[in-house]
């Protein structure tokens, strides 16, 4: 675990005073669903309260105006889609009747439901649903803080897009031959195929506009998500531009230098590229373990039905910042899961049970402009409530082997998806 962690994250649920009494209400009566985070969980759970629970009377905190996306992030650092395309506004959700704030939740108050503002204002509310994504570690990567992310991005949390924008400006900015050098954390992280999406669409631009150059991606791991598929098509696509290197090949790195844009391995392998994209190993967002609702592993531990923290009742955490047992960290997850806690918010405040649950994947990964893949898999709780597990036979992988019009196709159901996610959050 990272030394940097608050202390608070460690104690966890120990330090709770005793909760208020969980408020009820009659079929007409109006309750407070208060949001943290306008992203994937937090603006899907916001439209989706409103769309099914019109009596829910509904907040989102969130700090930036705009909302760029991490899905089709990788897209525009391979010079496929403009930033603009995966930007989105607040104002479909203002339409719907929910109460945008822009301003950071700096402090929760879970025995008296209150959440308290950087600007100074504080809300109150029956139920709270909780997205706000990640934090990246900084300084669990030896040299790697804030400042050194302005010289080797890391471009995992988009924020306005600088990250996303600056990694595809030091790539338009190298000379044709140089390596690109990517550090990749262990398990578990945001979006588990999304490095080698971008190892992908990285290729793609260097293919076609700097084609002596090369990719050097240095993995904490032995395998990641979709692998066959993925190393497949570089195969396929582009031959000789990839080099992977596992952890069992010295590929974990422990340091960074910023200045010399030297990536470090564990067994003392420097590697001087011309670009460096670093991921760093991460952790819920900051807010969820100031608050006490995570334990020693940097995540929040979440009740497999209701998603409400382990560590205080009445706090339904969803999207990255949980553990989500064999689900991954993606935006498809932290959509369906939050519909899941919204539901189960609801049916607490009017003293039900909460709804039988079904959580949905599917992850399509771009592995050049036309050329797309999946991974589907669905979730549910166990016979006993106590875990998720997923359902056999459920999901799967795209099929390996030649099928140039099975790609082109899931390229195309990837942009729907994108269409209709974001449409089911923002509009
Ligand atoms: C490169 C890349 C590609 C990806 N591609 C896909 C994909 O194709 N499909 C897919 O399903 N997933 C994908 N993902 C994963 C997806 O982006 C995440 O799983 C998803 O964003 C998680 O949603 P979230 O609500 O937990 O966090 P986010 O979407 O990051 O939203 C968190 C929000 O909370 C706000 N916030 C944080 N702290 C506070 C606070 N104290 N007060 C108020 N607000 C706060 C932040 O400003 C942010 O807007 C990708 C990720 C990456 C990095």
């Amino acid at each position: 675990m990272n030394a940097r962690l608050p202390r608070r994250a460690v104690l966890g649920a120990a330090l709770f005073a005793p909760l208020a009494a969980p408020r009820r209400v009659s079929a007409q009566a109006q309750a407070r669903l208060l949001v943290i985070g306008g992203g994937f969980g937090g603006a899907s759970a916001a439209s989706f309260a409103r769309r099914r629970f019109p009596w829910l009377e509904v907040t989102l905190v969130e700090p930036k105006t705009r909302f760029v996306t991490c899905p089709y992030g990788n897209l525009v650092i391979g010079g496929v889609k403009r930033i603009e395309q995966i930007t989105h506004g607040y104002d479909g959700l203002r339409a719907r009747g929910v109460r945008v704030v822009h301003d950071w939740a700096a402090g929760i108050d879970p025995a008296a439901r209150r959440v308290r503002l950087q600007g100074g204002e504080t809300l109150s509310y029956d139920r709270l649903i909780l997205s706000p994504g990640i934090a990246l570690r900084w300084g669990a990567l030896e040299g790697y803080d804030e400042a050194a992310a302005e010289a080797m991005p890391h471009a995992w949390v988009p924020g306005d897009g600088a990250q996303t924008l600056l990694l595809r400006r030091q790539l338009e900015e190298m000379p044709d031959g140089g390596v690109v050098g990517l550090a990749i954390p262990a398990n578990p992280f945001r979006c588990p195929p999304g490095p080698y999406e971008r190892i992908s669409m990285i290729a793609a631009y260097l293919k076609r506009a700097k084609p002596r150059s090369k990719i050097l991606a240095l993995d904490a791991k032995e395998a990641f998500s979709k692998q066959g598929l993925f190393q497949d098509a570089w195969n396929e696509l582009y031959p000789g531009l990839i080099e992977w290197v596992p952890s069992n090949r010295d590929g974990r790195v422990v340091r960074v230098d910023p200045r010399e844009r030297v990536l470090e391995t564990e067994f003392g392998t420097r590697h001087s590229v011309a670009v460096a994209n670093v991921i760093p190993p991460q952790s819920a967002a900051r807010i969820a373990i100031e608050a006490g609702l995570a334990d020693q592993s940097g995540w929040v531990p979440v009740n497999p039905i209701t998603f409400e923290a382990r560590a205080a009742q009445g706090i339904h955490v969803v999207g990255d910042a949980n553990i989500p047992g064999p689900m991954p960290k993606s935006g498809y997850i932290a959509n369906s899961t939050a519909k899941q806690a919204v539901a189960s918010a609801a049916a607490s405040l009017r003293g039900e049970a909460p709804p039988q649950a079904v959580y949905y994947n599917t992850c399509y990964s771009h592995v050049g402009p036309e050329y797309g893949i999946s991974i589907v898999g669905i979730f549910r709780p166990n016979a006993e409530g106590a875990a998720i597990v997923e359902v056999p036979n459920s999901g799967g992988v795209s099929p390996r082997g030649n099928l140039p019009e099975q790609r082109r196709l899931e390229a195309t159901y990837a942009d729907a998806w994108y269409d209709s996610i974001t449409r089911d959050m923002f509009a």
